[in-house]
């Protein structure tokens, strides 16, 4: 590849002028289950590319979920589909407490800064500054969903028939490990695990009641004994309820289960055994419902060409980009990824602390991955 630098000779990025996009972003709290205050994100994203050449699609939002954001450049042919969520797992508040947009150092903090308004902000600057110059190879696709800390189940048709369309999949998920970015993931299961028992009174008819507490209980040890590290596969009990009084042996008891698979195969073999659970009291009626939400993003011929070339980019740049290793996170770059479309993950902002109250970013890494986004976009064919 021809040095990107000697090509473009980019200009240097204005960090501070960054800080301060990245604060109004934050500042609009927007957990997914907050329609107002989500669409209120995109109406902030929406405003911040009026001013381009990109026809922009506002996609009304449905079942309790905001509106997607699709921005198009000029151009025609397969391209790079760019995704971003600009909805947090924060509750609204959190920006006057622990969360409070704060500089701390090279620390950034603010509710969803990691995962991943940073990231989303960095790459909507890379994009204006491309399409502002026209200096992209290939049509560009920038898409915010509002409904991914929630598994994207209204904007996953949205980011399929996009990704149908796209040479690469470019995903704006934070960096890790010191700002790594990510080339395979692990496929994302989940399960509810229904028991109906025989009630009873606890103190009178003990001995005909039959408990689906009891039955649930033995079906979290089983579920949890499937967890396999060896071949990093694990099954967690996320959510327990049952019974309604102490005195009463209790009919109902319910479960939610999370899978993590490394790979088809394995999300497949243990997708079947949940769904196979018997229940332990022939007595006791079990259902259990559910499946893979995202499948395994697995790292392909092509992708690595992707990891490589934006390796080069950033050598280019003048920082070392490593991959990290499997991830035990989903992301909409599982979906891009299964379609056979080239996936680039972990594209955002580093830091740490996703989902935490010391969530944040690093004012440092802000320059170097807003140059690496902007290198992909004006190099990949
Ligand atoms: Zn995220």
């Amino acid at each position: 590849m021809l040095s990107w630098r000697a090509m473009t000779k980019p200009n240097r990025i204005d960090v501070a002028h960054m800080i301060e996009g990245i604060g109004r972003w934050v500042r609009q709290e927007s957990p997914t289950r907050d329609t107002t205050a989500v669409n209120r994100m995109i109406d902030i994203v929406q405003s911040e590319v009026v001013d381009l050449p990109v026809t922009t699609e506002r996609i009304p939002g449905r079942d309790g979920l905001a509106d997607m954001l699709v921005v198009r450049s000029a151009g025609n042919g397969p391209g790079i589909l760019i995704l971003s969520h600009i909805d947090t797992v924060h509750p609204i508040g959190m920006i006057d407490e622990a969360l409070c947009f704060r500089r701390d150092g090279d620390r950034l903090y603010g509710p969803g800064l990691y995962d991943m308004k940073g990231g989303a902000y960095l790459a909507l600057e890379a994009f204006r500054q491309v399409v502002r110059a026209g200096s992209a190879r290939l049509p560009l696709t920038f898409l915010f969903t509002p409904d991914e800390e929630i598994g994207s189940p209204m904007s996953r048709s949205l980011i399929e028939r996009e990704a149908r369309q796209a040479r690469y999949a470019l995903v704006t998920e934070p960096a890790c490990e010191g700002g790594k970015v990510i080339t395979q993931r692990k496929g994302v299961g989940r399960f509810d695990v229904k028991a109906t028992g025989v009630p009873s009174h606890a103190g009178t008819r003990h001995q005909d009641g039959r408990s689906a507490i009891k039955e649930i209980a033995r079906q979290v040890l089983a579920i949890e004994a499937m967890t396999d590290y060896a071949r990093g596969v694990t099954t967690t009990v996320g959510t327990i309820a049952g019974g309604t009084a102490t005195n009463v042996v209790p009919q109902y008891c319910q479960i939610t289960v999370g899978l993590r698979a490394p790979d088809p195969a394995a999300a497949e073999e243990f997708k079947a055994k949940i769904l196979a659970l018997q229940p332990f009291d022939p007595d006791v009626k079990l259902v259990v419902t559910g499946g893979m939400n995202r499948p395994p993003l697995k790292k392909s011929e092509a992708s690595d060409t992707l990891y490589r070339h934006a390796q080069a980019v950033a050598r280019d740049i003048g920082f070392p980009l490593d991959e990290a290793g499997l991830r035990g996170g989903g992301s909409d770059g599982n979906f891009t990824a299964a379609l056979g479309v080239p996936t680039l993950d972990g594209l955002g902002i580093d830091g740490d602390g996703a989902h935490t109250d010391w969530e944040h970013g690093l004012i440092s890494s802000i320059e170097p991955r807003t140059l690496l986004m902007r290198g992909l976009l004006e190099t990949l064919q």
